[in-house]
């Protein structure tokens, strides 16, 4: 039976990005040797790396004055990295509270400076991004989450803010199109839209780069990586290559415009169903619904394991809501098909039909 895979992340990528990765762990370019086995100083490895900077920057349209890193320790080392190599005391960086990610974000930056946390939306169980707050124009930065995988909201206009923002993308990135021009410094793990997990994307302009005074350990330094071109130390090699093929992939689907329009005409389906449905409530408020991670629960909750049941006899896998708040979540990255996200919305009909 064909599996829909709804995983929050790790998550679905091309079956030909599948296809292709096999295909190179066996025998990379018919050079005789695995994608596993080649130095990372060889001139294959050398080429994957930079092609795989260059689609990051033309899918996001990059000026030079953006550096390109491929880093490890995901998007969880970030919470610490940014403000460690952005923060310099006495000053304060500002923060919003959308969800559990941004919170960590939050009590990390704690460690490295003066933190203002402008606005939260926690009294709602994260059920909408924040929108009344005002940035002060002294802030170093503006740190924002830009998707909230685990509560389903997604940022569709940027805050207005003088000082540059920050944006934790793991679960949005090359989505939609990206005006880059308020962002200083954005980071994604790549384990939902880029490629496999053990990579971490980093893009952070030029000017940002070295402007505290605190001692930074080499590894953690930006500029460490900035310089080595992220060859400080081993990168990591596969999902790197991975990453290449994926974005090779979303290249030749026409870009992130194509994507974005695809992602909209997914995530309609899906909350056209829940908005329709007798026996389901979305739980994000309707203008700020994450067209990635469409978060929903059964009005009787008793009924849940049912529709989990039903969910998995149609093939659909991972709609199970992250632990800490339950419910069910659909996640519908760039690698799914319209096709997958109706079999839900299918599933979810014949779910009223039976038991509504
Ligand atoms: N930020 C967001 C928005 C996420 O969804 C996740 C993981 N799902 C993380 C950060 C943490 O990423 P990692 O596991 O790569 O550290």
């Amino acid at each position: 039976m064909k599996k829909h895979n709804f995983s929050a992340g790790p998550s679905i990528l091309p079956r030909q990005v599948f296809e292709q990765a096999a295909a190179g762990v066996l025998d990379l370019s018919g050079s005789g040797l695995s994608i596993l086995e080649i130095s990372h100083r060889s001139n294959a490895f050398e080429e994957i790396l930079d092609s795989t900077k260059q689609l990051v920057r033309s899918l996001l349209k990059l000026s030079d004055s953006y550096h390109v890193l491929f880093l490890s320790g995901g998007a969880s080392s970030q919470f610490f990295m940014v403000p460690m190599n952005l923060l310099n005391p006495p000053e304060t960086a500002c923060y919003i509270d959308s969800g559990a990610w941004s919170l960590k974000a939050i009590k990390e930056a704690g460690h490295f400076g003066k933190i203002s946390v402008l606005a939260s939306s926690k009294d709602r169980q994260y059920a909408y991004i924040p929108k009344k707050y005002t940035v002060p124009d002294m802030a170093t930065y503006l740190h924002i989450t830009s998707n909230n995988t685990i509560s389903g909201t997604q940022y569709h206009q940027w805050p207005e803010s003088k000082p540059v923002l920050v944006a934790d993308m793991s679960s949005d990135i090359f989505s939609r199109p990206l005006d880059i021009k308020p962002f200083g410094l954005i980071y994604a793990g790549a384990q939902k839209n880029m490629g496999p997990a053990g990579t971490t994307l980093v893009i952070i302009r030029d000017d940002l780069l070295g402007r505290v005074s605190r001692e930074i350990p080499t590894m953690l330094n930006y500029q460490t990586h900035v310089s080595k071109n992220s060859m400080f130390n081993t990168p990591p090699v596969f999902p790197i290559y991975v990453t290449m093929l994926n974005l090779q992939w979303l290249h030749k689907q026409g870009g992130l415009e194509a994507a974005g329009r695809r992602n909209q005409e997914k995530a309609r389906i899906i909350y056209d169903e829940v908005d329709r449905n007798s026996m389901f409530l979305g739980l994000a408020d309707a203008e700020d619904r994450s067209l990635m991670n469409a978060t929903f629960v059964l009005k009787d909750s008793a009924l849940e394991s049912d529709f989990l049941e039903a969910c998995s006899a149609a093939g659909c896998e991972g709609v199970k809501g992250h632990r800490s708040i339950g419910g069910i979540r659909a996640s519908i990255y760039n690698a799914m098909g319209k096709e997958s996200v109706s079999v839900l919305a299918d599933v979810m009909k014949e779910f009223e039909q039976k038991f509504g």
